[in-house]
């Protein structure tokens, strides 16, 4: 055990950790040390004979849980870590919402539906209600929906508040109330919970369920909840009620970062804690560790100009640092260039790597001018949120398998799949057995299996009796040998997907035959990672079915190690740092938002979102905008954001002339920010090597040209680790090429090979198609 951990925190930090019993709140500015505190503090219960069993703690992220029991581990030098309950809210509650689900009368391996899921069902329910989907947008209803439950209201009670009933009338959507009705019971009838039914039925369980609340709360003797201020009324009633037997709960959180009050989430929280709790001990923490002065004085700044806030000077002992890069283009797209200009410049000058660099948008659209500049020149990106991995058509679609397979009780995942890969099942007979299921109250499985007791005849009942038989057949195989990888390849193989997106080779089909491969790679990964809980059968289908459904965006790809530059919104970044942080598209209207411009709450909301965003950065940081930009396919002029007025001009640089080696990668002449007068000359600039993205939208690939290659009749595969670029390989079916590139780790190790007779270059996954080196 490292026995010096204390030595390294400041004095109001060590007196924060080392108080054991008794509500503890935290409030304190960004870098500050507020999650290391936390970190610390876990490690120094269990030193001072606390049982990690007995340690519950709520983080924003999955990636941030995983951090820190990597650091207790290392203060402890100890196996002990993995026996905490450490996650976010909906990863720590979908597992104790497993073990009790029977108790609100959901399947064990109930299905949790992701927002996706979420409007589907909402869809299929204005349908049935008769109304307009144009008016009713499901993403509108979703969101009632989800401030409802996140207020801890029922269908009942939101069909019964005024003021609620009031709001919807207003806007002429009445129905609401019924929709939210209609979309309770049926998730429940899918054995199915949303997102905010993982907070929502939590909270239902304790308050109705005493004994379930007297175990829990036994259990859960020290809760731990990062990022405080932006927990929602629903998160704060269920930490309430777990707390109430002990009252060791230990909030840390920063009022200049609440960024979520469009959840529901509200600084009150924070307010509330000590008159929630009388002896609450209060911690306040001011020295900033993450910032250089310049960054941290121009935050502290701008906050300063939003009302209503805790007092607290931040200051720093780090270095004075470089002034603030404000740059100006012309527009989104030399934007775009400037900054990959400035990150290959940045990485010869400074030595820095791709991970040291962060950009952050105010919404996921903008990242494309980055994504395509960063392309140009080469440089990995991986982009956090947005279009996730787990949201493709075909990645969907093969999960549908996987979540019936896990539960039949889930209508509208069988629906997704019941006729594809195209089986002869069509709309008719999907209505026909909706009907039938309603009618008789029987779930849509149930009827499909009495499929010939209902009438169902000739094609129709073979094609449905072959699909439940394969269903069953996969069932089997989950019952009996536990293993999410051996379902999954079965599925592949038998439902005929993989083979249909193998001879579709269109430049398209070929993506999702990749990304198909992908997703088995990643259930072969999850299989083969050693168990962290004996409790659960971790390789299982529906445990690997919990892990997925629960990744947050800032989790998406949470490869931490691979070199490259993140790009993410700001809501994505909250409690992260990176050495060098552009903050993009200051403009007024995209940020602060023209969504959030109408009252001074908005506005203040915007704020802090700039707070987080400049106190992302350590050593650098340069913040753009354009003077013009295609918005909703209009070219729009835009005045600078109003934020930059806020930032005190003696920390700022105007002057910054860009990337060096912009024009070394044909970047544009005419770029409106000046003169270049850096020290690299483009005669002079070294070429930077080409390096192989990894990015989740990979650069367009030629399509694939069919070649004869008939393979060597000695073809004997080669173990990838034996592999390097320059070598000379053999594929089964490209013939003969060259590697250029290697990446990825044992299990997912990607050759890009040059193949000169099957158009160019390629991406091979060498676990799926095997190279021999020639
Ligand atoms: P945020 O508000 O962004 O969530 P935070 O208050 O949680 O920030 P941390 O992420 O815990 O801050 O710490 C910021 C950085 O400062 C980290 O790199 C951390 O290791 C470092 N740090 C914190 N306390 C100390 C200390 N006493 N000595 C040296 N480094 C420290
Ligand atoms: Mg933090």
């Amino acid at each position: 055990m490292k026995d010096n951990y204390l030595a390294e925190l400041n004095e109001p930090q060590r007196a924060a950790v080392t108080h054991i019993n008794g509500p503890l709140m935290i409030v304190a500015g960004a870098g500050s040390g507020k999650t290391k505190v936390l970190t610390t503090r876990i490690a120094h219960l269990l030193r001072n004979g606390v049982d990690a069993f007995n340690i519950l703690s709520l983080t924003f992220t999955n990636k941030a849980a995983k951090e820190m029991k990597e650091r207790v581990e290392r203060i402890l030098g100890s196996s002990e870590a993995r026996n905490l309950y450490i996650g976010t809210f909906h990863s720590v509650f979908a597992r104790l919402l497993r073990a009790e689900a029977t108790k609100l009368g959901y399947p064990s391996d109930f299905t949790i539906y992701d927002s996706d899921d979420a409007k589907s069902v909402i869809k299929t329910i204005l349908n049935d209600l008769n109304l307009d989907d144009k008016h009713y947008k499901p993403n509108l209803v979703y969101g009632r929906i989800s401030a409802a439950k996140n207020s801890l209201m029922s269908p009942e009670e939101y069909q019964h508040d005024h003021a609620v009933q009031q709001e919807d009338m207003r806007a002429n959507r009445p129905m609401i109330g019924q929709i939210y009705d209609a979309y309770a019971k049926r998730c429940f009838k899918n054995g199915a919970m949303d997102f905010d039914d993982l907070l929502y039925k939590m909270y239902l369980l304790l308050k109705h369920f005493p004994d379930v609340l007297h175990k829990y709360q036994h259990k859960f003797k020290y809760i731990m909840i990062d990022e405080y201020q932006d927990t929602n009324p629903a998160q704060y009633e269920i930490i309430k009620l777990l707390g109430a037997a002990h009252e060791n709960i230990c909030v840390v959180g920063d009022d200049a970062q609440s960024i979520y009050s469009f959840r529901g989430a509200t600084i009150q929280n924070i307010l509330q804690f000590e008159k929630d709790y009388e002896d609450t001990k209060v911690v306040k923490l001011e020295q900033n560790y993450r910032s250089t002065k310049s960054i941290l004085n121009v935050a502290n700044e701008v906050i300063g100009n939003n009302k209503g806030q805790i007092p607290k000077n931040l200051w720093t002992d780090n270095t004075e640092g470089e002034k603030i890069k404000l740059v100006r283009t012309m527009t989104d797209n030399e934007e775009g260039k400037f900054v990959a200009d400035t990150i290959a410049e940045q990485k010869l000058r400074n030595h820095y790597a791709n991970r040291d660099f962060c950009i952050l948008y105010r919404t996921n659209a903008q990242s494309r001018s980055f994504e395509e500049s960063l392309r140009r020149m080469n440089i990995p990106y991986r982009i956090f949120g947005g279009i996730s991995f787990y949201q493709r058509k075909e990645i969907k679609d093969f999960l549908s398998y996987l979540r019936v397979i896990s539960n039949t009780r889930d209508e509208e995942n069988i629906k997704r799949i019941i006729n594809y890969p195209v089986r002869g099942i069509g709309k008719t007979t999907i209505e026909k057995t909706m009907v039938f299921a309603n009618e008789h109250n029987m779930t849509f499985w149930d009827v499909l299996v009495r499929a010939r007791e209902f009438g169902f005849k000739g094609g129709t009942l073979e094609a449905i009796d072959g699909f439940v038989t394969m269903i069953q057949s996969f069932q089997a195989m989950a019952q009996q040998n536990h293993n999410a990888y051996d379902v999954a390849i079965a599925v592949g193989k038998s439902t005929g997907i993989v083979k249909e997106l193998f001879n579709d080779k269109t430049t398209e089909g070929l993506a999702r035959y990749e990304n198909i491969q992908e997703l088995l790679n990643s259930i072969k990964e999850f299989t083969e990672t050693p168990t962290e809980d004996g409790e659960l059968l971790e390789k299982s289908l529906g445990t690997y079915l919990q892990q997925i459904s629960l990744l947050t965006d800032a989790d998406n790809g949470n490869d931490e190690n691979s070199d490259q530059v993140k790009l993410m919104t700001i809501h994505a970044a909250k409690g992260l740092e990176f050495p060098v942080v552009f903050n993009v598209g200051l403009e007024e209207s995209l940020f602060p938002s023209s969504m959030s411009i109408n009252t001074r709450e908005e506005l203040e909301e915007e704020r802090r979102l700039f707070y987080v965003a400049v106190t992302r950065a350590k050593s650098r940081l340069f913040i753009t905008y354009a003077n013009s930009r295609y918005r909703f396919g209009n070219l729009v002029q835009n005045e600078p954001s109003r934020f930059l007025d806020e930032m005190p001009e003696k920390y700022l640089d105007r002057s910054y002339a860009g990337g060096g080696v912009r024009n070394a990668f044909g970047g544009s002449g005419n770029s409106g920010w000046g003169n270049s007068n850096n020290m690299f000359d483009r005669k002079k600039t070294p070429a930077t090597t080409p390096q192989s993205t990894t990015s989740q939208r990979p650069a367009p690939k030629p399509a694939v040209v069919a070649t004869n290659h008939v393979p060597s009749p000695n073809f004997t595969p080669d173990d990838p680790a034996t592999m390097e670029p320059g070598m000379e390989v053999e594929h089964q079916k490209f013939g003969f090429g060259t590697i250029t590139a290697m990446e990825g780790a044992m299990h997912n190790r990607i050759a890009t090979v040059v193949f000169p007779k099957a158009g160019g270059e390629k991406k091979i996954m060498l676990n799926y198609a095997k190279l021999m080196i020639v």
